[in-house]
């Protein structure tokens, strides 16, 4: 797989750990069980941060930009699909065999996009 694309995949997954982490039902919970969500949270962070610093400009602003407008900037496509907005993607688009080797965003709602076959 592409290094920008691992980058951008690793980066969605700590976004989505630290979500989950700063959810106030979930911090509560893990607070009963003696845990420091704040503490992992921050540590997380840290790591994005860190992460996030390694990948170029413009991928990073990118992300960015599509996190903030849907959440999730990175998507695997399942049944030719894009599974951000669901759009059938062009044949063109399975051609490759190297599809994984490049930094590809869906046709129409610019998210990145992965295949996980
Ligand atoms: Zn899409």
């Amino acid at each position: 797989m592409n290094k920008v694309m691992e980058k951008l995949i690793s980066l969605h997954d700590l976004d989505v750990m630290i979500s989950d982490l700063a959810n106030k039902d979930i911090s509560r919970q893990e607070k009963k069980l003696g845990l420091y969500p704040e503490a992992a949270v921050a540590e997380l962070r840290k790591m994005r941060d860190q992460l996030a610093s390694t990948i170029d400009r413009k991928h990073r602003d990118m992300y960015d930009r599509l996190a903030g407008h849907y959440g999730n900037a990175v998507v695997p496509v399942v049944n030719q699909r894009c599974s951000g907005c669901l759009t059938q993607l062009p044949t063109a688009f399975f051609a490759s065999p190297d599809r994984n080797d490049q930094v590809v965003t869906c046709p129409s709602c610019g998210r990145f996009i992965y295949w996980c076959d």
